[in-house]
């Protein structure tokens, strides 16, 4: 069995190592030069199941943890663990809030907070830790994948626009199309959310751990990554265009990491990204055959936390031709009871 990727972002690398390590001949195919710039290059690179119930429904949390497994057993170098979740005095409410909608966290005082990250005592009388959580540098992670298929002698062909070759699928051959936000012109239901981020360097913090503040309007998120470099993200905009990031956001994302902690006041903007997720409708991932083409799409704001569990079960429709009404009945309803 021969299979074609087209997409080199992480739902493509995911599919293509499922379907190599299953002895599938197995060819990626990606647009750009290189690893840089898709969507999965701007992530945060949350693996947060049980915080994301905040606005997600079970689904993702099932498949997440699945998905948190899979990189915690293929590539534990890559992941960190713990996520705390703070949010200022006024904003208490919202604390409350999410502590409703989420599990599998334990509620900290102020010492609980100052213990785990000492920069932050003083500033947040309550928090909650999510210890089971994790994330890694997506960077890194897209990186040690196309290693890892390399080394199994998955070809990588940067600078391939692929249409071309999904349209010559044929029998021994599979075609999964990963190609995110670009698969909207074929699937008419996608739809693009728009996504800023900022990279700060400060020599001055040393968080050891993803923070999330809570706030009404734009809560955040500043993830370390290592030598005194912090992510911040992410804005959550109902756009597909995502050629810059705006002078709102960049203010909103720059005042949420400096209510965080003052010393971002005085960090240095290392970089300004954007990406745009593809979403369906509904926000929940799917796989969704036409003609000869497998979709894996729709991985709106949890890429690396669905991509281990959606690429297992790509694997499995093409090979076994198995069915997962979970990510594959097109009624969402079947889809959330499957
Ligand atoms: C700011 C931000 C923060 C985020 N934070 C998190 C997070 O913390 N945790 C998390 O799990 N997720 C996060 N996400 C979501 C995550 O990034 C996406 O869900 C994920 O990147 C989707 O991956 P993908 O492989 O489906 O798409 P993409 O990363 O968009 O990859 C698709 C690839 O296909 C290529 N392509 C398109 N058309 C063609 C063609 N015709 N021929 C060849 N190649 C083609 C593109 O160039 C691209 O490289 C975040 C997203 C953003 C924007």
């Amino acid at each position: 069995m021969r299979a074609t990727v087209i997409g080199a972002g992480v739902a493509g690398l995911a599919c293509a190592l499922e379907l190599a390590e299953r002895g599938v001949q197995v060819e990626v195919l990606e647009r750009r030069a290189g690893l840089p710039g898709s969507c999965s290059w701007y992530a945060g690179g949350m693996l947060a199941p049980w915080c994301e119930c905040e606005n997600s429904g079970p689904l993702i949390a099932q498949l997440g943890a699945e998905g948190l497994e899979w990189w915690r057993r293929r590539f534990p170098a890559t992941l960190v663990r713990g996520t705390l979740v703070v949010a200022h005095g006024r904003d208490a409410g919202e604390l409350a809030q999410f502590a409703r909608r989420t599990a599998h966290f334990e509620r900290l005082g102020a010492a609980g907070v100052a213990a785990l990250e000492g920069e932050l005592a003083g500033r947040f009388e309550h928090g909650l830790y999510f210890a089971e959580e994790g994330h890694l540098d997506p960077r890194a992670a897209l990186a040690a994948l196309a290693a890892h298929l390399e080394m199994l002698g998955v070809p990588l062909r940067f600078g391939v626009e692929a249409m071309e070759a999904a349209a010559g699928s044929s029998c021994g051959r599979v075609v999964l199309d990963c190609t995110g936000l670009s698969a909207a012109a074929r699937l008419g239901d996608l739809r693009g959310v728009k996504g800023e981020m900022l990279l700060l360097r400060s020599r001055e913090l040393s968080l050891s751990r993803p923070v999330r503040l809570l706030h009404p309007r734009l809560p955040v998120y500043v993830v370390p990554r290592g030598d005194g470099l912090y992510m911040v993200g992410a804005t959550m905009l109902e756009s597909d265009a995502g050629a810059y990031a705006s002078a709102r956001s960049l203010l909103e994302l720059l005042s949420a990491a400096y209510a965080l902690h003052p010393a971002f006041g005085e960090a240095q903007v290392v970089e300004i990204g954007v990406g745009v997720r593809a979403a369906f409708p509904d926000n929940l991932p799917r796989l969704r055959r036409e003609g000869g083409t497998l979709y894996v799409n729709g991985l709106y704001r949890h890429g690396f936390l669905l991509a281990p569990a959606l690429a297992r079960r790509a694997a499995g429709v093409a090979l076994e031709d198995k069915h997962f009404a979970e990510v594959m009945h097109e009624d969402s309803r079947e889809r959330r009871l499957a």
